[in-house]
């Protein structure tokens, strides 16, 4: 008997993947919890109903999430990321050379212990000495924060449950608050495909708190419509005026310094969207 894993992806579309074995379900505090074996993506971690992130293509999400702001900015030193349980961001933050100290806070330390057992090719940076892993609410940790950090990484669900409140004009304002003078921050905004709306008033929220604003892409087949978007809000540096002069020399699958500035250059539905062009 085939089994199939079916995400509901909008009132009109559904993603189904064969499984071959359900390795882990949970429901913690915060969410529903499931970890899939198929042999479509490798081992994929699901909360809510939602696909969070799969072994196959996680290399592109988090290399883009990770490496995009820490070469936008030229010495980022310490580095919060909020959400992340997976621990594939961390990773990458981890092996960047001039990462001195990272942060990590997640809400929910059920998600972490899952992606210890089960997918240790994304939890393997969480032991890091770098890295200062903390359980709790990333709104609250950074309401706390004043000029302390030089990137901000915003790895989180989609906005439901109790990622909604790091997607608000407010929680903007208190990263703005909690960035160094030449700080910067990226956040995973959903689907250009299918959220564009969502994306806009992002856009809009951001710019009313940031001198810059950008949008940038990269292809994640097991997320909807295969396109993800990133929001990057910048105090000084423009990833798009100034692309690295240099970028580290780490084993990348993704990233490297043509995609680092190609993933700017928005398709024009986009720009005409987003009233720019
Ligand atoms: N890459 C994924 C995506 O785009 O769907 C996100 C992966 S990661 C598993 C998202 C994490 O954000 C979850 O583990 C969740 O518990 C965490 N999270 C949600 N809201 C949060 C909050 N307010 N503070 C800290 N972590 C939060």
């Amino acid at each position: 008997m085939e089994l199939w894993y079916t995400e509901k992806q909008n009132d009109n579309l559904k993603l189904s993947c064969r499984v071959t074995k359900t390795l882990h379900v949970e429901k913690t505090p915060f969410q529903s919890m499931a970890v899939l074996e198929t042999p479509g993506f490798g081992r994929a971690l699901i909360l809510d109903g939602i696909v969070q992130t799969t072994v196959w293509d996680e290399y592109i999400y988090h290399e883009m999430i990770a490496h995009v702001p820490l070469n936008t900015h030229p010495s980022p030193k310490k580095v919060l990321i909020i959400g992340g349980g997976d621990g594939g961001t961390a990773r990458e933050v981890v092996r960047h050379p001039m990462v001195q100290a990272a942060v990590m806070v997640e809400i929910d330390e059920r998600v972490v212990a899952a992606s210890r057992a089960f997918l240790p090719e994304l939890s393997s940076g969480l032991d890091d000495p770098k890295l200062d892993l903390r359980f709790e609410d990333g709104i609250k940790h950074v309401e706390a924060c004043e000029n302390e950090y030089d990137v901000i990484i915003i790895d989180s669900t989609d906005p439901v449950g109790p990622a909604v409140g790091l997607f608000s004009g407010g929680f903007y304002r208190k990263v703005h608050k909690a960035l160094k003078e030449d700080g910067l921050f990226a956040a995973q905004t959903e689907s250009p495909l299918f959220d564009l709306n969502f994306i806009a008033r992002i856009n809009d929220d951001v710019g009313a708190v940031f001198p810059i604003v950008r949008q940038y892409l990269a292809c994640v087949p097991s997320y909807p419509g295969g396109l993800w978007s990133f929001t990057m809000g910048s105090k000084k540096f423009d990833p798009v005026l100034t692309p690295p002069a240099s970028v580290p020399e780490l084993p990348y699958r993704y990233y490297n310094k043509s995609i680092h500035l190609a993933a700017f250059m928005l398709p024009q539905f986009m720009q005409d969207f987003l009233g720019r062009g």
